[in-house]
């Protein structure tokens, strides 16, 4: 058994996460903006006692991050695997209407959160453990073939980075680190009509994250949900 610790997890690949995880027997720390308001995650809680604990998190906010860590350092939570899964996406920009701010807060929510939260955290992890962003195929640089929601794809270029850099910086404490991407996956964000429903991409996932290992030689990885080796 695990100690996890999953953000965004009130809906879409997030809760998935929480689910399959208190399914398998393991411990999370479910991490969302509305704690208060997330009625599912609350529901689980009654049904995994001891297992599921709601705590409040925006990740935007570096104020927020560090009162989560504070409340993780007074519970004494040793964490073992952080999946950092919180993101957004502005759908709709054309080259020419691209606004600063879209461009702020994609980087906020999808870069700077996992950044400064795994860094805050990195006290907290597990020697040996793991730490994973859902990132993005829209992230690839080298398989951007077309001008599309740049405040995402930017963000997530940029979130990719920051896993590299973590995998740097967590290296002596053998903690693996990987961006991974989910597929595209039926959640508010993916919509309707795409290919996978959450729970398959999060089993892939999770396959995934429980094969990886701490390997010196390929600090911060980038594969997909089933684990094919993405390029950066
Ligand atoms: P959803 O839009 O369904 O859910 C997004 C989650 O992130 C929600 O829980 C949301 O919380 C949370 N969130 C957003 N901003 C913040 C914030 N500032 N602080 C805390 N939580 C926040 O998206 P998915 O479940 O589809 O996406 C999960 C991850 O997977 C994202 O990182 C996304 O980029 C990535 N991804 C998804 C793909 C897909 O096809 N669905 C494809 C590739 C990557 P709230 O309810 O409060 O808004």
């Amino acid at each position: 058994m695990s100690q996890f610790m999953v953000t965004g997890a009130n809906r879409g690949i997030g809760f998935g996460f929480v689910q399959q995880l208190l399914a398998r027997g393991d411990r999370v720390i479910a991490a969302c903006r509305h704690s208060g308001r997330a009625s599912e995650l609350n529901r689980l809680s009654g049904e995994y006692p001891g297992h599921l604990k709601v705590l409040p998190l925006d990740v935007a906010e570096p104020r927020s991050i560090a009162e989560l860590v504070r409340e993780v350092e007074m519970l004494e939570l040793r964490i073992d695997v952080l999946i950092n899964n919180a993101g957004m996406l502005i759908p709709g920009e054309a080259f020419g209407e691209v606004q600063a701010r879209s461009l702020a807060d994609s980087f906020a929510t999808n870069a700077m959160g996992p950044f400064l939260l795994t860094q805050a955290l990195a006290p907290r992890l597990a020697e040996g453990g793991k730490v994973v962003a859902i990132s993005s195929g829209l992230g690839s640089i080298a398989r951007t073939s077309r001008f599309g929601t740049p405040s995402y794809n930017i963000s997530k270029a940029a979130l990719n980075m920051a896993m590299r850099l973590l995998g740097h910086a967590l290296a002596e404490r053998r903690i693996a680190v990987l961006a991974l991407s989910p597929g595209w996956v039926k959640t508010d964000m993916g919509g309707e009509t795409a290919e996978l429903e959450p729970a398959r991409s999060v089993a892939n996932m999770l396959g995934v994250i429980d094969a990886l290992a701490f390997d010196a030689d390929a600090v911060g990885r980038f594969l997909s949900h089933s684990g094919e080796v993405l390029p950066w």
